[in-house]
């Protein structure tokens, strides 16, 4: 048995979850937000309680240190050598990193060089691990990459059609996101496709930014995200895959800079930027049961690009054994899932059953028996991902 412990480290903010493994029960997990700042917020959970406390937090080490006194504090550890490896999710591995890797200097170096690809992300994974590494000096780490699930793509699904130079000077390609998500995901529906070989499943995380992934055998043929995570379908805020143009013809027209539409398209477009209510779907939802024709627009928009994707993937794929639903919307929304499944389902022979559809964030079958394809709403479980590639640093 040994405590590791899951790290999400953001620009001003540390997420973690405390695991014991193999058994894989979480023992405490929290929150510190607004990292930076002397109203920063920390939340843990000990036992069935959450706690939350307003506290001055100037850095991610100062972070960190409140993470470990709050632990012991409260008894959920005696020791903080009691942590016996940390998992470090890594936004941008680009094409280094196939698979989770121990920190050391090339590890570090390499994820250090793939800044300009992710740069809010890729730097604070690196702030976080060094605030790690100075109150944890010998405890192992692990990177786990968001893009190293979708590095078995080919080139005919990667590459984008710019001019060599640019692909290669630059690293422009497809590295895709989600893929711990995509992973774990793949991994438990062919457990319940039994395990057998050659089984073909598209996957739909749907959060607030979202990515379909086409998988086969168990490994990632093609996915929606791009270069960052602003490409493939349309999400909360974000445009996903656009004529190019519509960059230019906007910069042109309405004299912003370059830096100012890219934020808008990554941050108040999607459903938020075409019905003009809300970032979450919850609301978009709800404004448009209320009559609101814009955000009816918004939630048609979005499903059909989905149910285009599932369509271009399945063609991709040469059929399709399972559709996964999962994240906040995927696992929380009957509507959605069924708006997007109504746009594909008679080409597909597929059939919901609606009854099953109703279900919210559990593992279920939602398709009939008679469904060509099997659908399936999964919750997805990054972090315990990261625990168990931690684990496997000090199990070998
Ligand atoms: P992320 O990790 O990308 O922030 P999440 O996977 O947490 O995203 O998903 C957030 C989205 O899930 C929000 O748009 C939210 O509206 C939606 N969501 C969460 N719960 C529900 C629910 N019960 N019904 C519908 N949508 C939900």
């Amino acid at each position: 048995m040994a405590k590791v412990m899951a790290v999400n480290c953001g620009s001003s903010s540390l997420k973690f979850k405390l695991y014991e493994m193999p058994e894989e029960k979480v023992i405490t997990s929290g929150i510190v937000e607004r990292i930076g700042h002397e109203d920063a917020i920390f939340q843990i959970k000990v036992g069935d309680n959450k706690l939350k406390e307003i506290v001055n937090v100037k850095d991610h080490g100062v972070a960190v240190q409140l993470v470990m006194d709050a632990m012991i504090k409260h008894h959920i550890i005696e020791d903080i050598h009691e942590i016996k490896a940390t998992g470090h999710r890594v936004v941008q591995g680009g094409p280094y990193f196939s698979e989770s890797t121990p920190f050391n200097e090339d590890t570090y170096k390499k994820i250090e060089s793939l800044i300009p690809l992710a740069p809010l992300h890729n730097q604070a994974h690196l702030v976080g691990y060094d605030a790690f590494k100075k109150v944890l000096p010998n405890t192992p780490a692990i990177a786990v990459f968001d893009t190293a699930f979708h590095q078995t793509m080919g080139p005919e699904d990667y590459s984008y059609p710019i001019k060599k130079e640019y692909a290669e000077k630059y690293m422009i390609r497809r590295y895709g996101a989600h893929g711990t998500s995509h992973k774990y995901l793949t991994e438990i529906g062919h457990e319940l496709l039994g395990n057998k070989e050659n089984k073909r499943l598209i996957i739909c995380h749907l959060g607030s930014g979202a990515s379909i992934t086409a998988t086969r055998d168990g490994k990632c043929v093609a996915t929606s995200m791009g270069l960052t995570p602003l490409g493939g379908i349309m999400m909360n805020t974000r445009t996903g895959d656009m004529d190019p143009s519509v960059y230019y013809q906007i910069q042109k027209m309405s004299g912003k800079s370059y830096e100012e539409i890219f934020q808008e398209f990554n941050k108040q477009s999607g459903l938020y930027g075409v019905s003009g209510t809300s970032n979450d779907s919850r609301d978009v939802e709800d404004a448009a049961n209320g009559g609101n024709k814009d955000a009816q627009l918004a939630l048609d928009l979005w499903a059909r690009r989905i149910a285009d994707f599932i369509g271009q993937y399945y063609v991709r794929l040469g059929g399709c054994d399972m559709i996964i639903f999962s994240a906040g919307i995927g696992e929380n929304s009957p509507e959605s899932r069924d708006m997007i499944i109504d746009r594909c389902k008679e080409a597909l022979g597929i059939e919901l059953d609606a009854e099953k559809n109703k279900c919210r964030g559990v593992l279920r079958e939602i398709s009939t028996p008679e469904s060509k394809i099997k659908v399936y709403v999964i919750p997805t479980d990054e972090e315990v991902m990261i625990a168990r590639d931690a684990y496997k640093l000090i199990k070998e």
